[in-house]
């Protein structure tokens, strides 16, 4: 496997921020990623898709990086199933599902990312997850066993799925019945126009960056507003205005920046409502005291 050396992340990442990495491979089958794997061995690795969720530190990765190519893009309709490689992108597979007129794929549109990324993240709406959609998925183990997942296996809760972190998602099968060609044109586009409408898509961000911490408490963009933080910039990032729980980068923004407004933010929410924030992102390439600062595990 072909490693490159001293990659600038920022510009493979939805955020373009973020350090370089200090080793990066593009695996195109399963066959590089075992391969890749290997050479990695004993050193932990990391899986970007198009970091739609990742906040890059300044000084980037130490850690070898994985970014999925090729054979990993692909995306296969079938009777009653969509076959997706982790490489292909949500949106994509939103599209392949409305062309074909199946059912239940409509929250996929606008969400940026891979499908690897979002099996990571159990990625989807405030009513529907990725996760309620798979019959299996595919990883690949740091010894290069490839594994596949049942949904009771991987667990899927919040954003979160019971898979170790350095298992790699390679590929899944979505369950995908044919359902009413209009109505779901119509589920699609709707749901596109709301996401557009109420989220920031012409600036880069990473969606959402706190978790909503669930009732009693109010959802979290009502706390970061109601704490006095929309609006606040801090160097080139900015707590959005049109929706208080992304932070946008207005150009030039640095990790320090995104992590200036982010410690801010969760220290007035504690003060404020005692809660203690606890961000959707993820975050690469900072120190423990760094992460400590704005709750990340
Ligand atoms: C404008 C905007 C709107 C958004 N709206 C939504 C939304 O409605 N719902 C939602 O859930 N999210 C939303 N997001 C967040 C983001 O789109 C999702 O989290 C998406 O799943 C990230 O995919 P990615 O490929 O970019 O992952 P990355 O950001 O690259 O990675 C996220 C995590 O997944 C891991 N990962 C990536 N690929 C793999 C793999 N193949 N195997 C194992 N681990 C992997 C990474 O290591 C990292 O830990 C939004 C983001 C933006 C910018």
């Amino acid at each position: 496997m072909r490693w490159e050396r001293d990659v600038p992340l920022g510009p493979l990442a939805r955020y373009r921020i973020g350090g370089p990495a200090a080793r990066l491979a593009r695996p195109r089958s399963i066959g590089e990623l075992a391969a890749a794997l290997r050479d990695a061995a004993g050193r932990e690795h990391r899986v970007l898709g198009t970091g739609a969720n990742v906040l890059i530190g300044d000084a980037g990765s130490a850690e070898p990086v994985l970014v999925l190519d090729g054979e990993f893009a692909s995306l296969r309709v079938d009777d009653g199933t969509i076959e997706a490689g982790a490489a292909a992108r949500l949106p994509a597979l939103a599209g392949a599902a409305r062309r074909a007129g199946r059912d239940g794929f409509h929250f996929f549109e606008a969400v940026p990312g891979t499908v690897g990324g979002g099996l990571r993240m159990n990625a989807g709406s405030r009513e529907d997850w990725l996760w309620d959609r798979v019959r299996w998925a595919e990883a690949v183990t740091p010894e290069g066993e490839l594994v596949r997942l049942r949904p009771e296996e991987a667990a899927p809760a919040y954003r979160h799925v019971e898979v170790p972190t350095d298992w790699v998602f390679v590929r899944a099968l979505f369950t995908a019945t044919p359902g009413d060609a209009d109505a779901i044109r119509h589920a699609h586009l709707t749901f596109r126009e709301r996401k557009v409408r109420d989220q920031v898509y012409e600036l880069p961000s990473v969606g959402s960056t706190w978790k909503n911490p669930g009732p009693p408490h109010p959802a979290a963009w009502r706390m970061v507003e109601e704490v006095g933080m929309r609006g606040v910039r801090v160097g080139g990032a900015q707590v959005a205005e049109r929706h208080a729980n992304f932070i946008v980068n207005l150009g030039g923004a640095r990790a320090g920046d995104v992590l200036a407004l982010m410690a801010e933010t969760r220290r007035r929410a504690l003060t404020r409502f005692d809660v203690a924030l606890e961000p959707e992102i993820h975050l690469w390439g900072f120190a423990p005291e760094q992460r400590a600062r704005v709750g990340a595990a």
